[in-house]
């Protein structure tokens, strides 16, 4: 797949600066957003529900007012230009196609209404089902489809018209587990034609931080209307800009504790974590300043190893090395296993920090959509996870050791 780098912003499609939504009501649901799409560009728009994606993506569509702020599409302002006027396509969830309308009559419809030469249509529309696997199903009405090709139909209906910009909410939502993977990468493959054909930049929603790592070139991620950080996958996930990012992006969540900081060791609870210079060394200087202060640390479930023979619990002493952990509940999943576990360290969830930091920020959000986007944990009791390779012999009930390379760890 390609990669636009973050530089190609220079010259964007669409640019949206300061752009802000207050409803009626007063809840303001996009607080200042900047985010540029390049040319050719997939950008993601992620958060939990309540966020304020939708709006930002209708507001860029023209179907919701702008209260302030500037949006752009190339040099052109935009903030007053009618919908129809936009050159945007929008792929919705609840898509909606004419049921007496065959697959070929309702892809090509929006061409119809702007009376392109029925030669031309024609084209079109074989082209666009060609792409999206329709082209035996053009006669076809929507009742004789499955969901998948539904989607794809409405997939179509919005790449016939060539738009300079693409819009996605939430496309794959209704969509099985199996299908939403296969739809990823058709999605990628229709959103680089255009690109390449027309330099179509996509803005795609999304609650699904794993569908946004994999389609995004860069992902944005929102909380409470504001934009938390814009970068490529790799940078969110190696380099979160906030404890927000850091537990939101990865799945499991990253486990969160609260430590204090040694000179040569992070230490949570009981647990104890040589790291050689702790404070002050290359690439983490900026931790001198905690030496001795309390921190929160950070975990990837992935960075922790299950140490060999550690399984039975026999024997294994305090003194020994890593972390001690009481197995709750193994789930195994085939390709690997999450190892549910307690351990004896404080720990932290990423909502408490947040609404302690900004209480008034919190918008929207079901206290069920916060824990799922938390990724607490189903295990009674477990205040940690790892992900481990399918055979490593672990069960629930057993004491282990896991150890971590301290350059694993965030802070
Ligand atoms: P979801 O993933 O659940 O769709 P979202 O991130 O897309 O969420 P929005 O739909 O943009 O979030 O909503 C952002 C906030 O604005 C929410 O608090 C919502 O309740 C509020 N909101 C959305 N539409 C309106 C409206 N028409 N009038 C008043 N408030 C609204």
């Amino acid at each position: 797949m390609r990669r636009v780098s973050a530089s190609a912003v220079s010259g964007s499609a669409v640019s949206m600066e300061g752009l802000t939504k207050v409803f009626a009501t007063g809840v303001q649901a996009v607080d200042g957003l900047n985010l540029q799409v390049a040319a050719g560009e997939f950008v993601v728009l992620v958060g939990p529900s309540g966020c304020g994606k939708t709006t930002a993506l209708r507001m860029v569509a023209g179907l919701e007012t702008i209260t302030s702020g500037s949006l752009r599409f190339g040099d052109r302002v935009v903030n007053d230009v009618s919908p129809r006027q936009r050159d945007v396509a929008m792929v919705f969830q609840n898509y909606a196609l004419y049921p007496h309308l065959t697959v070929a009559q309702n892809i090509g419809f929006s061409l119809e209404n702007k009376k392109v030469p029925r030669a031309e249509r024609d084209r079109r529309v074989r082209e666009a089902a060609g792409v999206l696997g329709l082209g035996d199903l053009l006669g076809r009405r929507p009742g004789q489809l499955s969901g998948g090709q539904r989607q794809r139909v409405a997939m179509g209906r919005a790449i016939v018209r060539e738009p300079a910009v693409f819009l996605m909410d939430e496309p794959l939502s209704n969509l099985d587990a199996k299908l939403r993977v296969q739809m990823r990468s058709e999605i990628l493959r229709v959103q680089q034609r255009l690109g390449e054909a027309r330099g179509t930049a996509s803005l795609y929603v999304t609650h699904d931080q794993t569908e946004a790592m994999t389609m995004g070139d860069r992902v944005a991620v929102l909380r409470a209307g504001v934009l938390e950080q814009c970068g490529t996958p790799r940078e969110l996930y190696e380099r979160p800009a906030s404890l927000f990012v850091g537990s939101f992006i990865g799945s499991p969540a990253m486990n969160l504790y609260e430590a204090a900081l040694e000179r040569e060791a992070v230490v949570m609870g009981s647990q104890r974590i040589p790291v050689p210079g702790a404070a002050g060394r290359p690439g983490r200087e900026g931790l001198a300043a905690y030496q001795g202060r309390k921190v929160i640390v950070g975990v990837r479930p992935e960075d922790l190893v299950v140490r060999a023979g550690a399984g039975s619990g026999a024997g294994s002493s305090e003194e020994e090395a890593g972390l001690a952990a009481d197995v709750r509940l193994v789930e195994a999943l085939g390709s690997e296993q999450l190892v549910h576990f307690t351990m004896d360290a404080p720990q932290v969830h990423a909502d408490e920090t947040v609404s302690e930091a900004d209480v008034d920020d919190e918008v929207g959000g079901s206290e069920g959509d916060r824990v799922a986007a938390g990724g607490i944990l189903a295990a009674p009791a477990a205040n940690g996870v790892a992900v481990t390779p399918p055979r490593v012999p672990v069960r629930a009930g057993d004491r282990v050791r896991f150890t971590i390379d301290p350059e694993a760890l965030y802070f």
